[in-house]
């Protein structure tokens, strides 16, 4: 059974209607981009899961119970986390960043849980009582990965994390997510325009226009001829 599994999703703002039934599943452990370019829709489908915009049509359904009428909290509560692209506090430190990640948490869960993320990502460790604005983008964007991951989440849902970064930074986001990957306690769908995230994917969804294109494993996305035109220039 798929951990997240959504049919027939409809959204928008206001009366503007974004997406026109999309079709969607994660597995237990799966990590699913979904790939898109500017205005796909991508954003408006994350905000959509977690429920910061209402589902017009369709379900959602997370481990097998609907969640299209829970308000976000609950949706939290039942193990998803969000990460927008705006991602930590610039003016607190990194280890406060962390500590408010873990809100719900008891103050000895969220120790033992920052413990546990200081040793999964080393170069916050050593700076954990600099503030945030002095990390790189990069960097930036770790404590922002280690800040949702606080409150372990059984499914993470991140909103473009190569945003605003340099190639550079990017690699170091993707090596940072290898990582989390690795552990195999979290499933990830990451929304993205950046075709360097498929090497982490299981498989993808490529969206346009609020409409799913394409799907399938990441061999065989990356062999599409779609993908290959609209994302790797060939
Ligand atoms: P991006 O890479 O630009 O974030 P995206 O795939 O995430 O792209 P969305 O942000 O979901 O795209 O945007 C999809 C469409 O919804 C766009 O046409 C955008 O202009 C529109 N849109 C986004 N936010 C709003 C809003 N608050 N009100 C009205 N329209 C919006």
């Amino acid at each position: 059974m798929a951990l997240l599994d959504i049919k027939g999703v409809e959204s928008g703002y206001g009366q503007l209607q974004i997406l026109w039934g999309i079709d969607l599943d994660v597995a237990q452990g799966e990590t699913v981009l979904l790939l898109g370019a500017n205005s796909a829709g991508k954003t408006t489908l994350l905000r959509t899961l977690i429920g910061l915009l209402p589902c017009w049509a369709g379900s959602i359904e997370f481990d097998g119970q609907a969640l299209q009428t829970l308000r976000p909290d609950q949706r939290i509560r039942r193990g998803i986390a969000f990460m927008s692209e705006l991602g930590v506090f610039p003016g607190l430190s990194i280890e406060e960043n962390i500590r408010l990640g873990g809100y719900a948490l008891s103050p000895a869960q969220v120790r033992k849980r920052s413990g546990e993320l200081f040793e999964l990502f080393p170069a916050l460790a050593q700076k954990r009582r600099h503030l945030a604005s002095s990390l790189s983008g990069g960097q930036r964007k770790m404590l922002g990965i280690a800040k949702v991951l606080v409150s372990q989440p059984r499914l993470l849902l991140m909103d473009e994390p190569s945003s605003g970064l340099a190639p550079v930074f990017v690699k170091q986001v993707i090596e940072a997510l290898q990582t989390v990957i690795g552990r195999g306690d979290t499933s990830l769908l990451i929304a993205e325009q950046n075709v360097a995230f498929l090497r982490l994917a299981d498989r993808g969804f490529l969206i346009d226009g609020g409409r799913v294109k394409l799907s399938g494993t990441r061999q065989e996305l990356e062999n599409e001829d779609a993908v290959r035109a609209a994302y790797f220039g060939l």
